[in-house]
């Protein structure tokens, strides 16, 4: 190794691990279901994104099976020479017909979903106002189109409008776009879509908004935009197929115009291998589950409210949560993973959250409850949390 990159990696290695910053990461031994088999133990699993507990879901592994059978394990090609199976193109229609657009597109991931949309509309010529608790693909892929980034903050109508307008009467822009978290993946809260759109229709702004953390989640499980009824007005619901959906993949759905130019010039679609038939069927799948019935969506919101509830009442700060995203907040990185690492000892795996991922003393313990967690499961999570935090004195 060069002597440089080494001395590079030491000093910043041990550094992290000085601030209690360096993640340690578990592997799952098994599925990641209600309950996770971690080190050869037992524990009740609140971290995953397996909302409706779809990626478990025996009717979905058939049809993944199915077909792999029928197709082999590979795409074979990119979306664009011949990659693009039957099973993507009912998929995409599924898509359009979920979040009630003309079209969409599919993507490899949501991540690269990000990548891959924002830079094949925005250019150096053009600004993106980003909220500033965007995720990091966002951030990403908003950097990666070279358009003039401008954060608001969180959630603050007001900064942004004030913020678009100067964007706007600068003359410096040919586009302005906005773009929004739906659901903020960190606290639970939810993106003010409707001033938002307000907004962008005075001031001509292209709207996109990711809805990661939405979909299957609010809006009866159709997603944020749907729960504002504004399914017309926001010109980019993007989306992932890899949380709520259970299997894996991003997608962009809008009008046919905006999807036919994703498909022949966002690079992810051009340059990288296409989903894989199993998961490309089974996500198809998940998304009817999901249309068809709301059972396991309002599982989820009672185990939510149950899990919050109770934690409220311990005296946890859970913040401001308005989905079934559960943060139990502590502040301090080191008390965060000593908190995390008590709770696995006792049998609950909820892993702590630090910076990068949220602000430099915002540490916490996020729990994420879903529709495959029984109440007595939840209640053992609580007595524990109950025991560890009184033990580490973050409540009385
Ligand atoms: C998880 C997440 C993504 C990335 O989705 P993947 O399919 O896991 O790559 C993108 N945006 C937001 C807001 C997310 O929470």
């Amino acid at each position: 190794m060069s002597n440089v990159l080494d001395a590079f990696l030491q000093e910043n290695l041990q550094d992290l691990r000085d601030q209690g910053l360096y993640n340690e990461v578990d592997p799952v031994e098994g599925p990641n279901g209600a309950k996770i088999q971690v080190r050869g133990k037992e524990l009740i699993n609140l971290s995953s994104n397996n909302y409706l507990g779809l990626a478990t879901n025996e009717e979905l592994k058939r049809i993944a099976k199915e077909a792999i059978d029928k197709y082999g394990v590979g795409a074979g090609a990119v979306r664009s020479i011949n990659g693009t199976l039957d099973l993507h193109v009912k998929l995409e229609e599924k898509l359009a017909e979920f979040k009630g657009t003309e079209a969409a597109i599919s993507f490899q991931s949501g991540f690269n979903c990000n990548m891959a949309a924002i830079s094949a509309v925005m250019d150096k010529n053009d600004a993106i106002l980003s909220d500033q608790l965007n995720h990091a693909s966002i951030i990403d892929g908003c950097r990666l189109s070279k358009a003039k980034i401008i954060a608001f903050k969180h959630s603050d109508m007001e900064d942004l409008h004030a913020k678009a307008k100067a964007a706007q009467e600068s003359g410096l822009y040919n586009k302005v776009m906005i773009i929004t978290d739906g659901v903020f993946s960190m606290d639970g809260d939810i993106a003010k879509l409707p001033e938002i759109v307000k907004i962008a229709k005075e001031l001509d702004l292209i709207t996109y908004v990711d809805d990661a953390h939405g979909s299957g989640v609010t809006g009866k499980g159709k997603g944020t935009v749907k729960h504002f009824g504004l399914e017309k007005d926001i010109d980019f619901q993007m989306g992932t197929l890899s949380k709520a959906v259970g299997v894996v993949g991003g997608y962009v759905a809008g009008k046919q115009s905006l999807i036919d130019w994703l498909k022949v010039r966002s690079r992810p679609f051009l340059f990288s291998t296409a989903v894989t038939p199993g998961d490309v069927a089974a996500t198809t799948a998940a998304l009817q589950m999901i249309i068809d019935s709301t059972e396991l969506h309002d599982k989820l919101w009672e185990n939510g409210d149950y899990l919050k509830a109770g934690l409220k009442e311990l005296g946890f700060n859970i913040g401001a949560s308005e989905t079934p995203i559960t943060p139990c907040i502590i502040g301090d990185e080191k008390l965060t993973q000593e908190f995390s690492k008590r709770l696995f000892e006792e049998g609950v795996y909820a892993k702590s959250i630090v910076f990068p991922t949220v602000q430099k003393g915002a540490g916490r313990v996020r729990n994420m409850p879903t529709a495959a967690h029984t109440k007595e499961m939840l209640d053992e999570a609580m007595s524990i949390y109950g025991k560890v935090g009184k033990e580490l004195g973050i409540i009385k």
